[in-house]
């Protein structure tokens, strides 16, 4: 087999214990003067916020802090920030959160330097000026956005997730400090690791991914499935490291691959009913993978051999299956809920809504297996049994 594959990277990572300590001195080697720091609420109840202003303040810069960004990001909220950050005339936007702050940090910069409507940044269209700098410190794991040149987000009056996707919101610098994690509590903790582990199986089962993005997800995958059981319930130091570890390298992974067919249902599901994205992927990720399984047996056993299941004496299609088996235990293990316990009683009408706006994503064409309106809306009643 011969590979055909182009990669750049446009992020600096740092990443290691404590690395949050060195934001403000990270920052001033920038040359900013003032800065721009985009949260939610939640954080800012935690002493991150607090700690990440004083390092700023240390080093003799300025900060405004945006904390208006609610989970699954309102494209009215980027908007809003976007002004602050023009009336501000900060350098730089620092996100500190999860996947919904870094994405809103990217839609203001992008807003920054195209004023406007949002709409107007929505693939298919691109972002033309790149806008202020964008620095990650992601507070989950998670997401990746971090590494991502991608933001999703929630346009109310539509009822769907949107995507900004261009270069030109790839963020300068990503600071992955584990220690970050020590505050999730065990729900988060659980939905943002199997968004994580999704991004991860994903990236390799896809119909674009390349040897590099192949290296770095099944490493990634092995990290979380080794780890991700002892960050829900013990917060362990090693736990922490390796599920940031592995969320940034399937950030990496997806990002310069694809997603596939459980992000097109996850994100048509919670467009319309705002359910976590984490849930969302881990309540859809058996059910695909096992769909896709015909596409590329051997790759879905190697998925099985990353996640640690013994497949020494397995038949590639028994230890695809083996797989199936173990995603739905681990996130019965951690408490993910079903979509039965989640409480939604979804019509005939709600399921066809969710599988037209599924085929509609961008990423339906990079699933392995052929994704029509049909096959989607079997996966979503398969779900619904759960
Ligand atoms: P989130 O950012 O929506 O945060 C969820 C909640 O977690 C918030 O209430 C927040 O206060 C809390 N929280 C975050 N970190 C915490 C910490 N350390 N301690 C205590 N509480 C904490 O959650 P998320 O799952 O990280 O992000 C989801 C969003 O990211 C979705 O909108 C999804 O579509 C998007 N996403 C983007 C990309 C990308 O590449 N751009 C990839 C995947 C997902």
């Amino acid at each position: 087999m011969s590979s055909h594959f182009s990669f750049q990277f446009p992020t600096k990572i740092e990443f290691g214990s404590g690395k949050i300590k060195y934001l403000g001195s990270i920052l001033k080697e920038y040359g900013y003067h003032k800065v721009m720091i985009v949260t939610d609420p939640g954080l800012c109840q935690t002493p991150i916020i607090d700690q990440a202003q004083e390092y700023i303040q240390k080093a003799g810069l300025q900060s405004v802090i945006f904390h208006d960004v609610l989970p699954n990001p309102h494209s009215e909220d980027c908007e809003k920030g976007a002004l602050i950050a023009q009336k501000e005339k900060v350098d730089a936007v620092v996100a500190i959160g999860g996947g919904s702050s870094m994405d809103t940090a990217k839609a203001i910069s992008a807003l920054t330097a195209n004023p406007g409507s949002i709409h107007t940044l929505f693939y298919p269209n691109t972002v033309p000026q790149k806008g202020l700098p964008i620095i990650c410190v992601p507070t989950t794991a998670g997401t990746g956005s971090e590494v991502t040149m991608f933001a999703v987000i929630s346009v109310t009056e539509k009822q769907s997730k949107e995507s900004i996707l261009d270069t030109n919101i790839a963020p300068i610098l990503a600071i992955n400090d584990p220690d970050l994690l020590k505050s999730v509590p065990p729900s988060l903790a659980a939905a943002t690791g199997m968004d994580a582990l999704t991004h991860a199986i994903e990236a390799y089962t896809c119909k674009v991914s390349s040897p590099l993005t192949d290296a770095l997800a099944l490493h990634a995958i092995s990290l979380i499935s080794g780890s991700l059981r002892d960050l829900v319930y013990q917060k362990t130091t090693a736990a922490c490291h390796d599920m940031m570890l592995g969320s940034l390298l399937a950030g990496i992974a997806f990002g310069y691959s694809d997603v596939a067919g459980v992000h097109c249902l996850a994100e048509s599901l919670g467009g319309i009913y705002n359910t976590p994205h984490g849930v969302a992927n881990s309540i859809f990720l058996p059910i695909v993978f096992q769909f896709n399984i015909p596409a590329d047996v051997k790759k879905h056993s190697q998925v099985a051999k990353a996640l640690g299941i013994d497949i020494a004496q397995k038949s590639d299609r028994e230890s695809a299956q083996a797989a199936v088996i173990y995603l739905k235990t681990l996130a019965n293990d951690i408490g993910i809920p079903t979509l039965r316990e989640l409480g939604y009683h979804l019509t005939e009408q709600d399921c066809i809504k969710i599988a037209q706006k599924s085929v509609k994503n961008v990423s339906a064409p990079s699933n392995p297996r052929l994704l029509t309106e049909e096959s989607l809306l079997l996966l979503i009643q398969e779900a619904l049994k759960q």
